[in-house]
């Protein structure tokens, strides 16, 4: 840290996001990236727009905007643009959460929204001081307080690791409800009518919906945004459409949360989607048929996979994502991590109280998966846990 580091983030412990070492090839099954290629024409589109790299991008991402209405029969205006799901994640922490309305989240879940509360840091306090300069102008100073304190709520999820909607009844006092939907990294998923009734019942509160992996077999609640306003979901197009290096996500909602929205956008990166991947977005949509069987072939690699670890003797939480959440009973989570990692493949071990002897391993294709079951089988030999 240098000595100049504002101590408002002094104390910050930023996300760290799955490894991507570059010491050997790996087989990186870590970060739930697809295994496909974007569409042809994806990668068309892209080079096509590159052409225009001098002039900005639209801040209002109209084409996009518009393509995405049809695809998910909303109006334009209740649609906003990300660069990656997580910086809107970050707008809507920005815009909603306060000291009257604090984040409230399972104590399983993505490690992301930790990270954003702590750096949004409220409960904060703006004063206002005036002072006089020596030639009489008026010099306003805002001075900013934030008690050190967690800024956050984490609602423990049951002992299966799935979340109860009746632990999120907060009637009328206001909150910022945060739910992955399916959670990560369990992969367990809601069904929409549990996500309406915590909308229902928490009329005072904005219900925030991450999306993120909701191809995989997840019901999307997109459909209830055009009936309650305090609802809002997030989405992302890193993972069943195969474009996380574009960054591109997105969050629906009321018109009016989304005005919301577009206030702290235009106020941090009015030009957040960078010309290529606007377009490479409106080329995803066209392609639909294509991410739909890749889609399909990821859900029936994760059955066959999840029968295979099954035979292995791991416990596996059924997933609707594109990752399978596991352990086992005769190898510790961290020491399956590590000796996997010896024979090159990643997989994501996370050091956290209730799951830090699961590991989260994302679907690749077939033959990927088939030299992680090998890889495993011969670990387990090795131990003696397997004959
Ligand atoms: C991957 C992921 C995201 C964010 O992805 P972006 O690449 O930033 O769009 C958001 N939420 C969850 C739960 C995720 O797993």
């Amino acid at each position: 840290m240098s000595r100049f580091f504002s101590n408002l983030y002094s104390s910050l412990i930023p996300y760290v996001p799955g490894e991507q070492p570059l010491d050997r090839k790996y087989l990186k099954l870590n970060t739930n990236e697809s295994p496909f290629p974007p569409a042809p024409d994806v990668i068309a589109a892209v080079v096509q727009e590159s052409l225009r790299l001098n002039l900005y991008s639209d801040p209002t991402a109209r084409v996009l905007r518009w393509r995405m209405a049809k695809t998910y029969e909303v109006m334009p205006s209740q649609i906003v643009l990300s660069n990656g799901s997580d910086e809107v994640l970050n707008f809507a922490f920005m815009a909603f959460a306060s000291e009257r309305r604090p984040l409230v989240f399972p104590d399983v879940t993505y490690g992301f929204y930790s990270v954003i509360a702590e750096l949004t840091g409220f409960p904060k306090r703006v004063y206002n001081t005036s002072t006089y300069n020596s030639r009489g102008f008026g010099v306003t100073s805002r001075s900013i307080n934030r008690p050190n304190v967690l800024p956050y709520m984490e609602i423990p999820v049951k002992n299966d690791l799935s979340i109860d909607p009746n632990d999120y009844l907060f009637g009328g006092r206001p909150k910022t409800i945060v739910i992955a939907n399916p959670n990560a990294p369990t992969g367990l998923a809601l069904s929409r009518d549990a996500i309406e009734f915590i909308v229902v019942n928490n009329p005072q509160s904005v219900v925030i919906v991450d999306e993120a992996y909701i191809d995989f077999g997840g019901e999307s609640v997109v459909p209830l945004t055009r009936k309650y306003s305090n609802l809002l979901v997030i989405g992302t197009f890193s993972k069943s459409r195969s474009m996380a290096g574009a960054r591109l996500g997105f969050a629906i909602g009321s018109s009016r949360l989304i005005q919301d929205l577009n206030t702290i956008r235009n106020s941090v990166n009015p030009y957040n989607v960078n010309r290529m991947t606007l377009a490479a977005g409106v080329a995803a949509l066209n392609a639909e048929e294509y991410y739909k069987k890749n889609c399909e072939e990821i859900i029936r690699v994760r059955g066959w996979a999840r029968e295979k670890l099954l035979n292995l003797g791991f416990e596996v939480i059924p997933s609707q994502a594109n990752f399978l959440f596991v352990q086992h009973p005769e190898i510790a989570g961290r020491e399956l991590y590590i000796r996997l990692r010896e024979e090159g493949v990643l997989v994501r071990h996370f050091d956290k109280p209730r799951i830090e002897n699961y590991n989260r391993i994302t679907i690749g294709k077939e033959e990927q998966m088939a030299q992680l079951l090998n890889t495993i089988f011969k670990i387990l030999k090795r131990k003696g846990v397997l004959k």
